[in-house]
């Protein structure tokens, strides 16, 4: 059985090359560690052993008749990974954590998902997430939260929860999750693991079920920057089926990563935020994000303070934009297209019933915010207002990639909280999201890699990981990648893995 808490998605795919490993080995000891693992951690909602197994057989035959032939196959073919449950896999339930979706089997791929499946990829099940992707913790899901694999007692992050958790405890060697307003940053930093979120419009939406449909994106978690780039660059590209995505080529990520002597970022422009180190942060995060900082510094980079004076203001453009988008998003889900429906006497009643019965507290309070801000004579206030002042908070972001390259910031004000803290008050829950909202909103790509732990003397687990957010200009997803992966390449966060068994 192969190890799968020391081995990269990189390594394994040499192995699966060179056939000193087979996929189904592979996705067997997938298998066996979701088994053995999965049952503390609830990171998936859905498993399809069968179907993976069938898949990794599959790949098997084409990597030996690549070795045959002497062709170079997908470096994914035979990895199996795993796939946030609002992201439509054909064949397997999509419930995207709701009860209103409950049961619901979608006939399609999403495109994300098709690309992987033409690589070669093996898809392993469906993971856990905030109901509808609203949420920073899984405790959203209407199907119980998700563990956080360093500390069980704590969330793993969200809304991408499931699939953060799944490759920290290296169940699977990399996942697809959804970032509208930080759900893959911020469970890769509460999980240490490396999460990409790319710009909007890089990754094809469809497929995905919709949140914020000006915010949303679909990305990848992988152990490092490396093995998050190959993921990326199979799933990024132009797709007819999304208006919104882009037909910009996509460089080969896979192909750059080899480790340069001497400085590997000379002459790279590092800009650090002052509105991104306020107070409330706690004191281990800053530490840590500032001696990473200090190590990009040690790789060659320069470090330039900049302003992003809208930051303060993210927070309310995105709560009013976000449910905005979402109350119109969710009218479908009335009983009668999708899942299941209640009872009722006229078509209104089963509606509200259907409605009234099987959408979670949270996505209803956001409905109601959503319908007020976009109702008739509040519009001009709320929404109206909201996207003004998107266009600054996207200005500022312009403003910078003018005198910096890349952005350095915390991805979340804390490590990962316990359980319960934050269930009975939104607010402190939505704070969660200061640091990653403000690329949804201009749109820009995100990276999120583990740069230390909490070491807090009172905690007898010896700590949490800690994120560290670079974010890029409009497509430069290469520069992330780089960055991230030159830090990678001197540091050994990325390969830290929790103590088993799980506490
Ligand atoms: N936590 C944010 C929210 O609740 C972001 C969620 C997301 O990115 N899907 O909306």
């Amino acid at each position: 059985m192969p190890d799968l808490t020391t081995l990269s998605l990189t390594q394994y795919s040499h192995l699966l090359h060179s056939g000193e490993l087979s996929s189904r080995e592979l996705t067997e000891a997938c298998l066996a560690r979701i088994d053995a693992l999965d049952p503390d951690l609830q990171a998936f909602l859905h498993l399809d052993p069968e179907g993976a197994l069938a898949q990794a057989d599959a790949a098997d035959q084409t990597l030996i008749a690549a070795r045959k032939s002497g062709e170079t196959p997908h470096l994914l073919t035979g990895i199996p990974l795993a796939i946030k449950d609002v992201i439509s896999v054909a064949g397997l339930p999509c419930t995207s954590g709701s009860k209103i979706l409950e049961g619901f089997v979608p006939p399609f791929d999403a495109t994300a998902v098709a690309r992987l499946r033409a690589a070669g990829v093996i898809i392993v099940g469906k993971t856990n997430t905030d109901e509808f992707a609203m949420g920073s913790s899984t405790e959203n899901s209407a199907y119980g939260t998700s563990r956080n694999p360093w500390d069980t007692s704590r969330v793993p992050g969200g809304s991408s929860g499931g699939s953060a958790a799944a490759v920290a405890a290296r169940l699977v060697p990399g996942a697809l999750g959804s970032d509208t307003g930080g759900s893959i940053r911020q469970p890769a930093s509460f999980c240490g693991v490396t999460g990409i979120k790319p710009t909007y419009g890089r990754v094809s939406r469809y497929g995905l079920v919709a949140y914020g449909s000006s915010l949303d994106c679909v990305g990848a978690f992988a152990p490092s920057a490396a093995d998050a780039a190959l993921i990326f660059s199979t799933i990024a590209g132009h797709d007819p089926l999304d208006a919104t995505s882009v037909a910009l080529p996509i460089e080969n990520h896979a192909s750059r990563f080899t480790h340069q002597e001497g400085a590997p970022l000379s002459s790279l422009r590092v800009g650090v935020p002052k509105e991104y180190f306020i107070e409330g942060i706690q004191p281990a995060v800053e530490t840590a994000v500032r001696a990473a900082i200090a190590q990009l510094q040690a790789l060659g980079a320069e470090i330039h303070e900049i302003s992003l004076p809208h930051t303060e203001y993210a927070l309310p453009v995105y709560y009013l934009i976000a449910p905005a988008e979402a109350s119109a998003n969710l009218a479908r889900f009335d009983g009668v297209r999708y899942g299941p429906r209640e009872a009722g006497e006229t078509m209104w009643d089963v509606f509200f019933n259907t409605r009234g019965e099987r959408f979670g507290a949270e996505v209803k309070r956001r409905i109601m915010l959503g319908t007020y801000a976009l109702s008739a004579g509040y519009y001009d206030a709320y929404y109206g207002q909201a996207q003004k002042v998107r266009t600054l908070i996207k200005r500022d972001f312009e403003t910078a990639f003018g005198q910096v390259d890349v952005i350095a910031a915390p991805v979340a004000p804390t490590t990962a909280f316990k359980i319960g803290v934050h269930s009975n008050d939104p607010l402190a829950m939505y704070l969660e999201d200061v640091f990653t909202l403000p690329a949804n909103l201009a749109g820009v790509p995100g990276i999120s890699f583990p740069v230390g732990f909490d070491g807090d003397a009172q905690q007898e687990l010896g700590g949490l990981p800690i994120g560290m957010q670079l974010m890029g200009p409009h497509f430069r997803e290469d520069v992330l990648f780089r960055a991230a992966d030159a830090y990678q390449g001197v540091t050994d966060w990325h390969t830290r893995m929790p103590d088993e068994p799980l506490k």
